[in-house]
């Protein structure tokens, strides 16, 4: 399928002139700054950092990851979160009031949020009854005015992989651009898309730091794509979007992959051994596979079962209202000692 960003993209994001910060317009590292109305003196907090503004498109940090990932640097955009880039990628392609994305529930809330803030329609194709995605309900969904396919894969809540070959048909048979969120990646059997974005320039793949990595606080997302998507993404960002803290303890984790590697194993076991140990409950009806950090668990009544590991200070997530996780818990992975509590809690609820 041929890949046209000009049609695609709304057509004042191309024209807008981009802010340009002092930091966009000097790159040099010598010399006395002047030129951005920081405080020369230094800040506020103990040790007087935090003065200088940070480094607008974070290249650093883009330099490891892209050694990390295999990408180019400059196919990599860094948002705060993966929240920012699901926010910019429906801002810059989609036309409010008229143009529309697919997103296939149960799945993250956050591509509805998004499309509801930009006052853009979300059209449904929900997952099969075992969270399965079938490419081509998807592609006879597709309408004219449809600019992005969000695929959640490793899928939140469910936390199964969507089939591969489903999601690369997506890819190759769709005009506009595919999404696919791969914020559970580490805990995946399945490898990444990432080895796609090459040959695909409408697939964007999403990671993240706050899963595997143990980042949540921070705040830190990737979108990796083509360059001409990534471009547009650093067209409108806010300049400063990722601070110089952040910045700096990303480098920092990136030097210890090995230590979310061991993480990741860890959680694994513990994953499959709760699985095992959920069996025993008589009110467990189901507990589905999962390829990521938790585990959603079919019960005959979710709100009492919620209701009794709250009153014993567990708390889990009640999926009971989402479409097809009706009497759904979410249960994320916790230490062996919190799993342990976790099941001493189950055994007492009924
Ligand atoms: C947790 C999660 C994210 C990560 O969001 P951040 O904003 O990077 O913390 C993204 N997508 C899915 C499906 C998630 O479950």
């Amino acid at each position: 399928m041929s890949f046209d960003l000009k049609s695609l993209v709304r057509k004042h994001i191309l024209t807008v002139k981009p802010y340009s910060s002092a930091r966009d317009e000097y790159e040099g590292e010598q010399g006395i700054f002047l030129d951005a109305n920081e405080n020369t003196i230094g800040s506020t907090t103990t040790d007087g950092l935090y003065n200088r503004y940070p480094d607008p498109l974070q290249w650093e940090v883009k330099r490891e990851l892209s050694k990390l990932k295999n990408i180019p640097s400059k196919q990599i955009f860094l948002g705060n979160g993966s929240d920012e880039p699901i926010d910019l990628l429906v801002r810059a392609f989609c036309e409010p009031y008229q143009d529309n994305i697919i997103q296939m529930p149960p799945t993250y809330g956050m591509y509805q949020v998004s499309a509801d803030i930009n006052v853009v329609k979300t059209i449904d194709v929900h997952l099969s009854a075992d969270f399965e995605l079938d490419a081509s309900k998807v592609l006879a969904a597709v309408t004219p005015a449809t600019k992005i396919i969000f695929v959640c894969s490793p899928n939140n809540p469910t936390g199964n992989n969507l089939n591969r070959n489903e999601i690369l048909t997506l890819i190759k048979s769709f005009s506009g651009l595919v999404v696919v969120d791969e914020a559970y990646i580490d805990f995946s059997t399945q490898a990444s898309l990432l080895s796609e974005i090459a040959t695909n320039p409408n697939l964007i793949v999403l990671q993240t730091f706050s899963k595997a990595w143990g980042l949540a606080n921070l705040r830190l997302g990737m979108a990796f794509g083509s360059e001409e998507v990534i471009g547009v993404m650093n067209r409108i960002k806010p300049p400063y979007n990722i601070n110089g803290v952040t910045q700096q303890l990303a480098l920092d984790a990136l030097k210890n992959a090995d230590l979310k590697d061991r993480m990741v194993k860890s959680i694994v076991a513990e994953r499959e051994k709760l699985a095992k140990a959920f069996l025993k409950f008589p009110f467990v009806t189901k507990i589905y596979p999962s390829d990521t950090n938790f585990i959603l668990l079919k019960t005959v009544d979710a709100m009492s079962i919620y209701k009794q590991l709250v009153a014993q200070q567990v708390i889990v997530r009640n999926r009971n209202t989402v479409v097809l996780c009706e009497g759904c818990l979410r249960i994320t992975v916790g230490t062996a000692a919190e799993n342990e509590v976790l099941l001493t809690a189950l055994a007492k609820c009924s």
